[in-house]
């Protein structure tokens, strides 16, 4: 162990990490195996992966069907590459799958390997659908504060959470942020965007870009009405609406996608995560037939536009049977119930501790905000860490979760992986309030 982890310090740069602190101290845990909702390290200890790691592994740990289906692909057709006329089965099939689940009339899907591949898809294949239709000054997205979208060149731009414009240098031109509807509530928040598409002109902009519920941003779900509104306001202007379904989709929020939650059609979906829950690397963007149609008429061959890996058969094998485990097990069904099992495991938290404000899940999207005052909602001063100090308290109880501090929140995210039981659940609540306790009684409220 030893070994690897000087080995790690040295030569392994840690996505997300300060580099600096990660090559002074080192990992802090090597994982070696999974089963389920459980994660095993190097040296034995088990884990509740209550995040279902980056909020993807959603058919849970140690699924030999999957390692079963790429075996098999790799023996027969590893990789060929799916450019201009070119096509391979498992591409063919798996984008019939998802075109089969979206929303009526989004049906044609072009793949990536990402999240952040996805949206910067998107983005190019909004300005080229207006490009190619004289309208070359739509080039403007407008998205949200706190959404999180990724970290390639457009991508990070898009996201609303500046420390991510930092590590790219700058934020890329003709990307604004409107205020989110978090805290805000629908009318202030629909004002916002209202606002920024006028400031900015409404015939300059490509596209609204926005998560259904914000992931990375804190679990943070639209009011009532908020995403009817957008998509009013983004037909009013001729705006096209991408949904960014990387967290929500594939059953994440007790429906097979989240923006069904909201009966929200947008013009484009962007996934990855869930579609083949972490066991390979896959994304992609799912495009309505009216913007199909237009790519289509005017020669999407101009868009000059494809991964090396778009349409990967071996990843494209292992998303269908992640599809078929998902339907076959009722995942999304288990998703919603587990979900309100979850929600009254959080209720009772809030009940018996004093620094609990609002709890919430969608399905097993969840999280617990703690507050210094739940009747006023007052938050901890930053410099207190709060969440942080919840975060190492479940650890050292054995559960892997994530804490959104951006802007003085301090909000425990929960995302277990979609195949959590009663009893699983239970026991990672209970997991929760002994580390709430632990932290409220260290800070002596
Ligand atoms: N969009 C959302 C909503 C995400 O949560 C993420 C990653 O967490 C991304 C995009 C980026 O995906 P990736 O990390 O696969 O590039």
């Amino acid at each position: 162990m030893e070994h690897l982890i000087e080995l790690d310090k040295k030569h392994f740069i840690h996505p997300t990490s300060s580099i600096q602190q990660q090559q002074s101290d080192g990992a802090k845990v090597v994982m070696e195996s999974g089963d389920g909702i459980y994660l095993t390290d190097k040296n034995g200890n088990v884990f509740i992966d209550a995040m279902s790691s980056l909020w993807n592994v959603n058919v849970g740990h140690g699924r030999e069907e999957l390692a079963e289906a790429a075996a098999e692909q790799l023996k027969k057709l590893a990789f060929s590459s799916s450019f201009s006329t070119f096509s391979n089965e498992p591409a063919i099939r798996l984008a019939e799958k998802i075109a089969s689940l979206a929303p009526a009339g989004l049906n044609a899907v072009f793949f990536t390997s990402g999240g952040s591949e996805s949206n910067d898809s998107a983005i190019k294949l909004v300005r080229h659908y207006w490009k190619i239709q004289g309208k070359q000054e739509r080039r403007k997205i407008i998205a949200l504060k706190r959404g999180y979208h990724g970290v390639a060149a457009a991508s990070t731009s898009v996201t609303g959470i500046p420390e991510f414009w930092g590590m790219a240098g700058h934020m890329l031109t003709d990307f604004t942020h409107a205020d989110t509807h978090y805290e805000n509530g629908t009318d202030k928040a629909i004002a916002s965007l209202q606002e920024t598409i006028e400031r900015e002109g409404p015939e300059t902009i490509a596209a609204f870009l926005a998560e259904p519920i914000q992931g990375a941003g804190g679990v943070l779900f639209p009011p009532e009405g908020y995403l009817k509104k957008v998509r009013e306001l983004c037909d009013e202007y001729g705006i096209l609406f991408i949904a960014d379904e990387v967290i929500t989709g594939f059953g994440r929020t007790g429906k097979m996608f989240g923006m069904e939650h909201y009966g929200v059609t947008p013009d484009l979906m962007t996934f990855a995560k869930g579609v083949t829950s972490g066991y390979i690397p896959l994304g992609g963007v799912i495009v309505s037939d009216q913007v199909h149609d237009v790519l289509k008429e005017k020669s999407m061959g101009t868009l000059f536009h494809g991964f090396t890996y778009s349409g990967h058969p071996t990843a494209a094998a292992v998303g269908l049977k992640n599809i078929e485990i998902i339907e076959r097990e009722g995942l999304v069904e288990n998703s919603r119930r587990m979900g309100e099992e979850l929600l009254n495991g959080f209720r009772k938290i809030k009940k018996e501790l004093n620094i609990v404000g609002d709890v919430r899940t969608i399905g097993l999207l969840g999280a617990v905000e703690l507050v210094e005052d739940p009747d006023t909602n007052k938050r901890f001063a930053a410099d207190m860490k709060v969440a942080p100090k919840v975060i190492e308290a479940l650890h050292e109880r054995g559960v892997i979760c994530r804490a959104v501090t951006y802007e003085s929140t301090d909000i425990i995210c929960f995302s277990p992986p979609l195949v959590i039981n009663n009893k699983e659940v239970a026991d990672m609540t209970d997991k929760l309030h002994d580390a709430i306790l632990s932290v409220q009684n260290e800070l002596g409220i």
